[in-house]
């Protein structure tokens, strides 16, 4: 088959590309390289079936060339990262809005079918874990900008969902949880990325907050393995779809295992969220998924464990990011 990726050049997309390739499936992957990199993709320039568009999804005239040449889509582009999303709000809710939109007109116009990644920050701070696909989602107000990528990514689920309601185009919401692998970088904020980088160079690891938060760790190939299963179930069409790892850790505790697992003499510091982020600003307490539904639908179970994530960060950060 066929296959675009959006976002092809992120973490998330570079790692796909490489499953749908070893599976006998021909990629094209379009980046703007705003948070993606060219070295993500590097070892897969010279495959006779993988092709890159350096290229922003804005552009409708490259898009409607691509998405008329592929059978599926996986719109995998977007801001990512809450520092980010704090810092460039502007860029944040334009860049998840406006690109989706142009993916599902396009879409809708050649009738492909669209898996399109979205996030566990749709549920807010709820703390009714673990959240369910339909559970209700709890908010802040619109003057703290992180509620504004939640927010952003509704959008984008209400558009693929009524795109599928009202002009039958196969549309899949996959709502990842923190998803964390090789190539994930700490630039925007990931935190097992940063505190592996800060362990390796012998600076101090930064929690935010009181370090109680707890998350639950995904590893990329587990998140790619559900998409894939996603991808060739019929009756996923029109569904929303927890994808993550159930197993929960605090910040602080996780802290002290990626200390311990390098062998670092680096300290964990204590920072107020106020000056890690803004002023005001609200994280969540909680967060896991319940894989009740794709367990149900394709028998998605996450196979990679915390200790083995961390390990083959580690690993990745001692050979290629040092
Ligand atoms: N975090 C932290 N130190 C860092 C980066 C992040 O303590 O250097 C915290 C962050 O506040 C959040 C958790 O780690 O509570 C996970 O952050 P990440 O940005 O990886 O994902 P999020 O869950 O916020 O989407």
């Amino acid at each position: 088959m066929k296959i675009l990726i959006t976002g092809g050049a992120g973490f998330i997309g570079s790692h796909l590309a490489e499953h749908l390739l070893r599976s006998g499936h021909k990629v094209c992957a379009i980046d703007d390289l705003s948070t993606g990199r060219l070295k993500n993709i590097q070892h897969l320039l010279n495959q006779p079936d993988f092709q890159m568009v350096v290229e922003t999804i804005l552009n409708e005239t490259v898009m409607d060339r691509l998405v008329s040449e592929n059978q599926v889509i996986f719109h995998l582009a977007a801001a990512v990262g809450v520092e980010l999303i704090v810092k460039s709000p502007v860029e944040t809710i334009e860049r998840n809005v406006l690109g989706t939109d142009v993916v599902l007109r396009l879409a809708s116009r050649y009738m492909r079918k669209v898996l399109i990644a979205s996030t566990s920050e749709i549920y807010g701070k709820s703390e009714l874990v673990p959240f369910k696909e339909n559970d209700d989602r709890v908010l802040g107000p619109t003057t703290k900008s992180r509620w504004s990528y939640s927010c952003s990514k509704a959008i984008d689920e209400f558009l693929a969902l009524a795109y599928f309601k009202e002009k039958n185009l196969q549309t899949i919401i996959l709502r990842l949880f923190n998803t964390v692998g090789p190539r994930q970088t700490g630039r925007y904020g990931m935190v097992i990325p940063r505190f592996v980088r800060q362990a390796l160079a012998g600076e101090p690891l930064t929690v935010y907050g009181d370090g109680m938060q707890i998350r639950c760790f995904t590893y990329v190939s587990d998140v790619v393995d559900a998409a894939v299963k996603l991808l060739d179930e019929p009756k996923a069409v029109g569904q929303v779809f927890n994808i993550g790892n159930d197993q929960g850790i605090s910040i602080a505790e996780l802290a002290e295992k990626i200390i311990q697992k390098t062998g670092t003499k680096s300290k964990i510091v204590y920072i107020p969220y106020d000056q890690a982020y803004e002023e005001g600003f609200e994280d969540m307490r909680i967060r896991q998924p319940d894989l009740s539904k794709i367990f149900h639908y394709v028998g998605y179970k996450p196979k990679v464990q915390l200790e083995q994530i961390l390990d083959h960060v580690i690993r990745h950060f001692r050979e290629n990011e040092i």
